[in-house]
C-alpha cells in the first residue's frame, strides 16, 4: 500500500492524493486547483492510471477547482461527494471559469483554460458522474472495500473518509478538519466504532494555538458594536463559503446585544447562503438552519448600486467577497469606508501573501492603499483613515485540538498532509513532547510516494 500527495501534502496548494490500496485498487481524494501570487490559477499534476474512485472532501477551490480536468483525463472514474460539496463546486467553477474567461479575452499570459463548462458539469451530474453521499453510513466500493464519510466540521458538507480492506486494515483520510460548532456547522467528532490504524491527516496550524473561536467571536461582535455606536460602517471581507456563518455569528450578537441594525451580505456570500439555507443534510440536526431575519442579501444592477449609497451614507455592516480584497463586490465599498474615520474594516481570517487584505493590514494609519481597476471600475489609491483588524475565525483544527484528537484516534502511522514545513515541524514537536507513547509521523512531501506497508512493518519491530 502506498500514499502520495500529487498535490496539497507538504506545502499546501491544490490537494490531490493518491492511495495504492491492496489488489491494485487506487483512490484519490480532491482535484483542486493552485492560486499563485497575482491571481494565477494551475493544476497539480493529474494521477495516471486506473483510479477506482475519486472522494470529494470539500467544496474550497483547493480541493475541488480542478475536478473537471480530473474527469477529463478520468472519464470513468465516479466521484463521491456530498450534495453541498457539489454545489459549492458548481458555484465556485462556474466563477472560475467566468473570470479565466475574461482573463483570457484581456489577453493576460499567465491566463490558461484547463476546461471548459461541459466539462465541469459532465464531472457534476448527479447520478452519474457525481455519487452523492447521503449519510455517513458504510458502502461497498468494491466487494470487500468499505467507505464511510464522517463530518468533518471546517465547512458545510466536509467530511472525513474512513476506508476497511478486505484484510481489514483501517485507514482515515481527515479532509480539512475543524473540531468547533459554528452555527450551521457542527465541530467534527469522532466516530464511536472507528479506530484507525492509518490516519492521513491535515495540520494547516499543526505549529499554531488559536485563539478560542467563541472567545474571538465575542470579541469581534464587540468590535462591531463599537463601530456602529459611534456611527461608522464596518466592512467584512469575506469568503463565499465561510461568509453566511460570520454573518449568523453577527446577526445573533447584534440582537442579543438589542441592536437593531441588519447586517448586508453581499457577492458570493449570497449565493453560499442561498446553498446553506437549502441543505438540510450533514448538519446537527439534519435540519435546515433558519437564517436570521436581521440578514439581508444586498440587490444587483442599479436597485443594489441606490441601496449601497444609502447604506454607506450611516452606520452599517456589510460582509462582501473576495475575502482576501482580490476584487469582487467589496471593491464597490473599500473606497467608502477606507476613507472614514468612524468605520472599520475587520477582517476575520487569514490573507495570503501579495493580496490586498495582506497589504491593507501592512499598512499604517495614513498611509496610501491602491484599490485595483476591475471590470468597468477604474483602479484608484484612497488614503486610510479607517480602524483595519485583524481576528482569527479559522475554520481549521489548532495545533493542539489536533494533537488531542490523534492521541485520541490512537493510529499505528500518522501521514501528514495540507500543512506547512512548520505545520508539520510543529505537530511533530508537539507528539515529541508529550511522548507517551511513540508515533510513527510521516510527512507527505508532494509527489514523493509513502509506503505504508513498510511504515506498518517498521512500527512492529
Ligand atoms: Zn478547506
Amino acid at each position: 500500500m502506498k500514499f502520495t500527495a500529487l498535490g496539497g501534502g507538504i506545502p499546501l496548494g491544490g490537494s490531490h492524493h493518491i492511495l495504492n490500496l491492496e489488489e491494485g485498487r487506487r483512490v484519490a481524494f480532491d482535484c483542486g486547483a493552485i492560486q499563485s501570487q497575482g491571481g494565477k490559477i494551475s493544476a497539480p499534476p493529474i494521477a495516471e492510471g486506473n483510479i477506482d474512485a475519486l472522494f470529494a472532501t470539500h467544496g474550497h477551490f483547493d480541493h475541488v477547482g480542478m475536478l473537471p480536468l480530473f474527469g477529463k483525463m478520468h472519464p470513468e472514474t465516479p466521484i463521491y461527494g456530498t450534495e453541498v460539496t457539489r454545489r459549492f463546486a458548481s458555484m465556485l467553477l462556474g466563477d472560475s471559469l467566468k473570470i479565466t474567461r475574461k482573463k483570457i479575452e484581456a489577453g493576460e499570459k499567465n491566463a490558461q483554460a484547463y476546461f471548459n463548462i461541459a466539462d465541469a458539469i459532465r464531472v457534476l451530474t448527479r447520478h452519474e458522474r457525481y455519487k452523492q453521499v447521503l449519510r455517513p453510513e458504510w458502502f461497498e466500493l468494491k466487494p470487500g472495500w468499505k467507505i464511510r464519510f464522517w463530518p468533518a466540521g471546517h465547512i458545510n458538507g466536509a467530511v472525513s473518509s474512513q476506508i476497511i480492506t478486505p484484510k481489514g486494515l483501517k485507514i482515515m483520510h481527515s479532509g480539512d478538519i475543524s473540531f468547533t460548532n459554528m452555527p450551521t456547522i457542527k465541530g467534527a467528532d469522532i466516530a464511536p466504532d472507528f479506530r484507525p490504524d492509518v490516519l492521513i491527516t491535515e495540520a494547516t496550524y499543526g505549529d499554531r494555538d488559536l485563539p478560542n473561536r467563541a472567545a474571538e467571536e465575542q470579541r469581534f461582535v464587540n468590535r462591531v458594536i463599537e463601530v456602529l455606536r459611534r456611527g461608522g460602517q464596518v466592512l467584512i471581507p469575506a469568503f463565499g463559503i465561510t461568509g453566511p456563518n460570520i454573518a449568523i455569528t453577527l446577526a445573533r450578537g447584534l440582537t442579543a446585544a438589542g441592536i437593531d441594525t441588519p447586517i448586508h451580505i453581499d457577492g458570493m456570500i449570497r449565493k453560499a447562503a442561498r446553498i446553506i439555507y437549502g441543505s438540510s443534510e450533514w448538519n446537527a440536526e439534519n435540519k435546515s438552519v433558519p437564517f436570521p431575519d436581521n440578514i439581508i442579501c444586498m440587490p444587483d444592477g442599479r436597485e443594489g448600486y441606490i441601496h449601497r449609497q444609502r447604506l454607506l451614507s450611516g452606520p452599517a455592516v456589510i460582509l462582501a467577497s473576495h475575502g482576501m480584497l482580490e476584487g469582487g463586490k467589496i471593491m464597490e465599498y473599500l473606497p467608502t469606508v477606507l476613507s472614514n474615520p468612524l468605520g472599520a474594516i475587520l477582517i476575520p481570517g487569514y490573507q495570503a501573501e501579495g493580496t490586498g487584505g495582506r497589504k491593507l493590514l501592512e499598512l499604517e494609519r495614513g498611509a496610501n492603499f491602491l484599490i485595483p481597476g476591475f471590470e468597468r471600475r477604474k483602479g484608484e489609491v484612497v488614503s486610510i483613515y479607517c480602524d483595519v483588524e485583524r481576528f482569527y475565525l479559522s475554520s481549521h483544527a489548532s495545533g493542539p485540538e489536533l494533537a488531542n484528537w490523534i492521541e485520541e484516534l490512537d493510529p499505528k502511522v500518522l501521514i501528514v498532509v495540507h500543512a506547512t514545513a512548520e505545520g508539520f515541524a510543529g505537530l511533530k514537536r508537539r507528539f515529541q513532547e508529550r511522548a507517551k507513547r511513540p508515533l510513527m509521523i510521516i510527512p507527505a512531501f508532494n509527489g514523493e510516494e509513502i509506503s505504508i506497508d513498510e511504515c506498518l512493518a517498521r512500527r512492529r519491530v
